[in-house]
Formats: structure tokens, C-alpha cells, sequence
């Protein structure tokens, strides 16, 4: 079985969701004895490659076209099919991004093919059945995939990227793909950098620290930033606060914000509506610090601290000191 997975760059990097989705893979192909191969749109780094080697790939399909250097789902799709076809590829898998899930759409459009979308687990290879993640998260349902070529795209944080025990070679393999004008219809055609906020730093944090309407205000916040630093972590947020203005909405967890998966999760004034948790379910350990012990996020916490953020919050910042 042969199976491909769409690698998305990051920082001339391949990104951790990237990663995930190779060490799941690799597993994927091993069960059926198959190839791990990888396709990357756009200009291939020496980081990529190690990253690939690390996970035991053993071809990176590549397509660096001028009009390629922009995302273009359409054109990506093009790419991606390129590729599949190239590996003989039974199965090729996706991050579960926006871009992910809305290339491997394309490819699915295109060629007629099941996909399945978020997938967290592979309960069976051969017919294929998955479960994954819908309604943002809160829900699992168990999906089968039967056409002859498989697509899917793997939900972000559902398993560690461990390298390979034996790299692979990694042997990079340029596509020759020609662009349908009709495929860059739709293509992005200006990137702005992000004002005064680094994202990356709340997804990847192994201790984020939230704060929801409990906060009170703008000013409310101080105590939960120093326990954020003094931790190490981040500060992430409730919606309501990134809609009252009191803090930027790269800060924003949950289902129209990021997703989080960190070692330790300390929410803090936040009730857990389901389209936060749908951000933060991943968390291995979460500390809830609330005045109401029925709001649902100390019902779904590990540890709960019944009380006022702004009592409990510098308690444990004294404990600390
Ligand atoms: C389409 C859609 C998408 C959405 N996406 C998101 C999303 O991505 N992320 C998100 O967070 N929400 C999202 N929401 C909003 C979500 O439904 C909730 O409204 C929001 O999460 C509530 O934020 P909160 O918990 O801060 O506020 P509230 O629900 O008002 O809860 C405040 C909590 O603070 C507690 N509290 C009050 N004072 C204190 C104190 N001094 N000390 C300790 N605890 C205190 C209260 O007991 C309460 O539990 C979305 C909604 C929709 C419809």
C-alpha cells in the first residue's frame, strides 16, 4: 500500500500538524507494507527534506511552478493528484488545516473519491474505517471510505510525531504538472503579516493559561499573563473577550480560533461553551478555576478550583514564588 501525505511548510520547515500526519501515516503504510511518500508544493528547503528523511519518507514529489508560490487550492489539488498518480498512491492523506481539508476536497471533486475529513483514528485499513472529529470537535463519528483511492485529513494533535526507527531516503522527484489557467481562478494574491500577535506560540505552548468573561474588563487580565509567564506558557482566550475587544483575537481559543494541545490547560473565568472546548479537548490535564462548580468546563476539568480568578489566580502565583 502506497500512501502519500500532503506536507505543509512552515518556517522552511515541515509544520508539527505536518509531522503528525507522516508519523500517522508511516504507521498506516507499515500495516500494509506499503511506501511513505510526500508531495510539497512550492520551493522544497534542506529542513523539509531532513524532516521528511526523519519520518521515512522515501520520495518527496515536488512542483516549484511560478504560479505555484502562491496557494491556490485548485492548482495545489492539480499537484496533489500529480502526485498520487506518480506513487500509485492507495491512500493519500492531509493535514486537517483549512488548506488541507479544502485541497484533498478539490482532489475528491476532481476525481470522484471519498475523503474523510479530521480523522482521529484508523479502526480498520482494508475497507477503510475511520473516526473522526465533526461539529468542531465535539463529536466522533465513525466513517467508512470505500473508493479505490482514499483520501482523508488528519485532525490536528491526534498523535505525537516520533521519528522513524530507519529514515527514509527522502529522494526528492520534481512533478512535471502543467497549470489549468482555470485552476488559479481562485488563488490568494496578497499576504499582510500579522499585527503585533504570534499564534504559533499558543499552539505549540506545553502551558496555556486562559481567561473568559471572568476577567472582568481589559485590566483583568494581569494575573493570568504573569502566570502564564511564570509557567512558561501562553494566554489563551474566550471568544467574548476577543469580541468585547479586551484582548486580540490571535489570542482566541476554540472553534473559530486556535486549537491547543498542551500539557497543562488553566481556564480561568471561562464556562467551556462547546465551541471553546471544540479548542482546547486536546489538553492532557485541565485545571478549571471557576465561581460556579456546575460551569461545564469544571464538570469536563481533571482538577477544579471553585473561586474568583482574581483571588485563586495570584494564590497560585505566590505558591509559585
Ligand atoms: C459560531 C460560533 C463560534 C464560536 N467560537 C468560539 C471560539 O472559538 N471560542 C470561544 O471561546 N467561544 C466561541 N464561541 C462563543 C461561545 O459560545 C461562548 O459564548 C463563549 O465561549 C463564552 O465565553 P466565556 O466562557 O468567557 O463567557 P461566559 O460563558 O459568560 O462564562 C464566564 C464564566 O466565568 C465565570 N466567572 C465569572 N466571574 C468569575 C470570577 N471572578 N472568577 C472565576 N470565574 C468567574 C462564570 O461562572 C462563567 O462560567 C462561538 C460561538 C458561536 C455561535
Amino acid at each position: 500500500m502506497s500512501v502519500v501525505v500532503v506536507v505543509e511548510v512552515e518556517d522552511s520547515r515541515a509544520s508539527l500538524v505536518s509531522q503528525e500526519t507522516l508519523t500517522f501515516a508511516r504507521d498506516l503504510a507499515a500495516l500494509g507494507a506499503g511506501e511513505l511518500h510526500a508531495v510539497i508544493v512550492g520551493a522544497c528547503t534542506e529542513g523539509v527534506i531532513a524532516d521528511c528523511r526523519a519520518q521515512g519518507v522515501i520520495a518527496l514529489h515536488t512542483a516549484d511552478n511560478p504560479e505555484l508560490a502562491r496557494y491556490a487550492a485548485a492548482a495545489w489539488a492539480a499537484v496533489v493528484e500529480a502526485s498520487g498518480r506518480a506513487a500509485r498512491a492507495d491512500l493519500v492523506i492531509a493535514p486537517g488545516t483549512s488548506r488541507g481539508n479544502e485541497i484533498l476536497a478539490h482532489v475528491a471533486a476532481r476525481r470522484g473519491l471519498e475523503m474523510a475529513a479530521n480523522v482521529v483514528r484508523v479502526e480498520s485499513v482494508q475497507p477503510l474505517r475511520v473516526v473522526r472529529q465533526v461539529v468542531g470537535g465535539s463529536v466522533l463519528e465513525t466513517s467508512s471510505v470505500s473508493s479505490r483511492v482514499r483520501l482523508m485529513t488528519m485532525a490536528g494533535h491526534a498523535v505525537e510525531p516520533v521519528p522513524a526507527a530507519t529514515p527514509g531516503a527522502a529522494e526528492v522527484r520534481p512533478l512535471a504538472v502543467t497549470i489549468a489557467a482555470e485552476d488559479l481562478r481562485a488563488k490568494v494574491v496578497r499576504v499582510e503579516e500579522r499585527v503585533g500577535g504570534d499564534t504559533s506560540g499558543l499552539t505549540s505552548a506545553r502551558v496555556v493559561v486562559g481567561a473568559g468573561r471572568g476577567a472582568g474588563g481589559p485590566e483583568g487580565f494581569d494575573g493570568v499573563i504573569a502566570l502564564a509567564e511564570r509557567l512558561g506558557g501562553a494566554l489563551g482566550v474566550s471568544r467574548v473577550v476577543t469580541s468585547l475587544g479586551w484582548r486580540p483575537h490571535h489570542e482566541q481559543v476554540g472553534q473559530t480560533g486556535s486549537r491547543i494541545s498542551p500539557d497543562l490547560y488553566i481556564p480561568c473565568g471561562i464556562s467551556g461553551a462547546i465551541q471553546h472546548w471544540a479548542g482546547c479537548a486536546s489538553s492532557k490535564t485541565i485545571l478549571a478555576i471557576n465561581t460556579d462548580p456546575d460551569a461545564p468546563m469544571m464538570t469536563k476539568a481533571d482538577y477544579a478550583v471553585v473561586g474568583d480568578m482574581h483571588e485563586v489566580v495570584p494564590a497560585i502565583l505566590e505558591a509559585l514564588n
